[in-house]
């Protein structure tokens, strides 16, 4: 399942639902942007605030799945300190409640 381009209408909605669905108690700022090579997107929190980064990729698919990695990353870095390992088991339930808010229809 794949789309050859949406719009930045189409990645604003899709933020605004994970933010209404999976809130986080901090602020959060999304960039889709040009990243390195291989980077696909990652999720750092710094004086409060969680920043995600998105490669600007030209499927829309694969784009929403990018952020709702990272999105759980910033879910589960709100319920643990522990921030050792990235993808410990709740990280999945996480990343499931994310995938669920962008695509109901195959949850
Ligand atoms: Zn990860």
């Amino acid at each position: 399942m794949s789309t050859p381009r949406f719009s930045q209408r189409e990645w604003n909605a899709a933020v605004r639902t994970l933010t209404v669905l999976c809130p986080l108690p901090s602020r959060v700022v999304v960039r889709r942007i040009k990243l390195p090579e291989g980077l696909y997107g990652d999720c750092d929190k710094r004086r409060g605030c969680f920043y995600i980064r998105v490669r600007r990729m030209v499927d829309m698919h694969h784009s929403f799945m990018v952020l709702t990695h990272e999105w759980a990353h910033a879910m589960v870095w709100s319920l643990y300190k522990d921030r050792d390992r990235d993808h410990p088991a709740y990280y999945g339930v996480a990343w499931s409640e994310a995938y669920q808010a962008l695509f109901p229809s195959n949850a």
